[in-house]
């Protein structure tokens, strides 16, 4: 690959389908690799440092603010920190991939505004706040404190969808992901 690749971008509020709509693309296209962020959260069952997250410490995470390491960083919740790594984007832009990106709103419009239309930013739209609930109850993955601080930032982050690229409802699986597969395939052979 000779061309420097672009940025993709996944944004919802948790729960949204970020992690299943990145993993389908990830399966169909082999030009496209995720960026692994740095988190100060806890692992979840089955996450793998390095694979889904670089699970940091605030102290480290915090160092690496100092450093400059970070393209951008946001606090999500009660002081837990996430942020894109700026050497894992620049090293496969280089090689001409295209990278994706899994992040929540402000990131997601700090990434706009330094890549512009170099980045796609898909807003992912759950049809509803009680079908978001829902759908995090099945997930499993959060205590009641840490689901209803999600879903009261979700209902703030709705708010957003209009400042990115594309909006796509993610109703029915099938079709949203559909939908997502047409906008990537346009926006990387373009
Ligand atoms: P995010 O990465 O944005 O937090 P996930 O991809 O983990 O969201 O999706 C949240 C949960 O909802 C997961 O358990 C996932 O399997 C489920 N899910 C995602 N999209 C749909 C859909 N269209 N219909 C039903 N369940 C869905
Ligand atoms: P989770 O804890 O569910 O994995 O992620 C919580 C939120 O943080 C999700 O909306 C996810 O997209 C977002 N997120 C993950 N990595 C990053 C990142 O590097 N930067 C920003 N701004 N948000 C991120």
């Amino acid at each position: 690959m000779s061309k420097k690749g672009k940025i993709l971008v996944l944004v919802s509020p948790s729960g949204g389908g970020k992690s299943t709509m990145t993993k389908r693309l990830l399966n169909d296209f082999d030009n496209i690799r995720f960026s692994v962020s740095a988190t100060t959260r806890k692992p979840r069952t089955g996450e793998e440092d390095g694979v889904h997250y670089h699970f940091l410490s605030k102290e480290e995470f915090q160092e690496r603010i100092d450093d400059g390491d970070f393209l951008e960083w946001e606090e999500f919740y009660n002081g837990t920190l996430y942020g894109t790594l700026r050497s894992n984007v620049e090293k496969e832009l280089e090689k001409g991939y295209f990278i994706l990106l899994d992040i929540e709103v402000l990131g997601a419009l700090n990434v706009k505004k330094i890549f512009g239309d170099e980045a796609l930013a898909i807003f992912i739209q759950p049809p509803s706040l009680d079908v978001l609930k829902e759908r995090l109850l099945k997930r499993g993955t959060e205590d009641v404190q840490t689901l209803e601080t999600r879903i009261d930032r979700a209902k703030k982050e709705m708010a957003y969808a209009n400042r990115f690229d594309n909006v796509v409802i993610n109703d029915d699986l099938e079709e949203a992901y559909s939908q997502i597969k047409e906008l990537v395939t346009n926006f990387i052979t373009q």
